[in-house]
């Protein structure tokens, strides 16, 4: 039986499984056969991206799933070039095509790119992309906080969900409590860390993993989970498919959770700079 995975309201889309199969990384030509294999092992959210070059691998593991289309939760993202109006609007259609959707359940800003300033713009023409039912949700990604406000000041309209990268040693508290505010959900990337530090080695989670006879990422993704913010853990390996959907099973203490929580390192961050980043 695969794990059951808690849902989360999204306004106005349908709720969002709170932990999806992520596909950073994952290379064009395995991106059908490692979808499948997560559609057939119970995730029933998938999280791609223009710039991931693989929306034509998930969309063919989606077709050949035969899952419901009511019954997935697919996420795609507007890349760096495309933040002009009629340039965002036209890159959604071209993921469609690819995806061979017709429309995505949550359609995100990749990235503000601050220095480009059309953080805006993209974010008005999301929103006219929901409104023409292209997209059901929508939200962004590494969006700095000024920007992220910017955008809510500019058009009335806040994400519905924001996501950037978060893990034990990098847990954006500042950033969670604007979203509190504003009713945004939060949504994890690189939850694991990526492999770029030794997060998944750390005592503090391998004693928790140990007490439940559990996997460091699965106490990782339940950290996650216990502070209901959505996470979406990539693999191509297919007993960690697996395991990670299985994290949904996995129940911490309020004393484990404090334990990890204790981990954040001002310096934990492990990708790109959104405020500094450029396209
Ligand atoms: P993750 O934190 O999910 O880490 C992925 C790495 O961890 C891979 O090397 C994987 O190896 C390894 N791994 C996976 N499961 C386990 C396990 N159970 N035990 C040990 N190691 C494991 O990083 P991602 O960068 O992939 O982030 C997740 C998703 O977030 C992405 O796939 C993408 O959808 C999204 N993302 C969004 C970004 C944005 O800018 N909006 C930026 C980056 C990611 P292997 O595959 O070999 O099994």
């Amino acid at each position: 039986m695969p794990a059951t995975v808690p849902d989360l309201p999204l306004t106005p889309a349908r709720p969002i499984p709170q932990l999806g199969y992520g596909v950073f990384k994952v290379e064009p030509e395995v991106a059908e056969e490692v979808t499948a294999q997560a559609l057939a092992a119970g995730y029933r959210h998938l999280d791609t991206a223009t710039a991931y070059r693989n929306e034509e691998g998930v969309g063919r593991a989606i077709a050949a799933s035969g899952i419901a289309r009511e019954d997935l939760f697919v996420t795609t993202k507007l890349w760096n070039d495309a933040h002009a109006f009629d340039d965002a609007i036209a890159a959604c259609e071209a993921s469609l095509e690819r995806l061979g959707l017709e429309y995505v359940d949550l359609y995100l800003v990749h990235w503000a790119v601050p220095s480009q300033g059309q953080y805006v713009e993209a974010w008005k023409a999301l929103i006219a992309l929901q409104e023409c039912g292209l997209v059901r949700a929508i939200g962004v990604s590494n969006y700095p906080r000024p920007q992220l406000e910017e955008i809510i000041e500019a058009t009335g309209v806040a994400p519905a969900i924001h996501q950037i990268e978060l893990h034990p040693y990098f847990q954006q508290r500042e950033l969670r409590e604007v979203h509190e505010q504003h009713g945004i959900l939060t949504e994890a990337w690189g939850p694991l860390g990526q492999g770029k530090s030794d997060l998944l080695e750390n005592p503090a989670v391998t004693g928790i993993a140990e007490a439940h006879g559990a996997s460091p990422a699965q106490v990782v993704l339940a950290w996650h989970l216990a502070h209901g913010i959505v996470t979406i853990p990539k693999s191509v390996t297919p007993s960690r498919i697996v395991e990670n959907l299985a994290a949904a099973e996995l129940e911490l203490t309020a004393a484990e959770v404090a334990a990890i929580d204790e981990l954040d390192r001002p310096d934990g961050r492990g990708g790109a700079d959104p405020a500094t980043k450029t396209a």
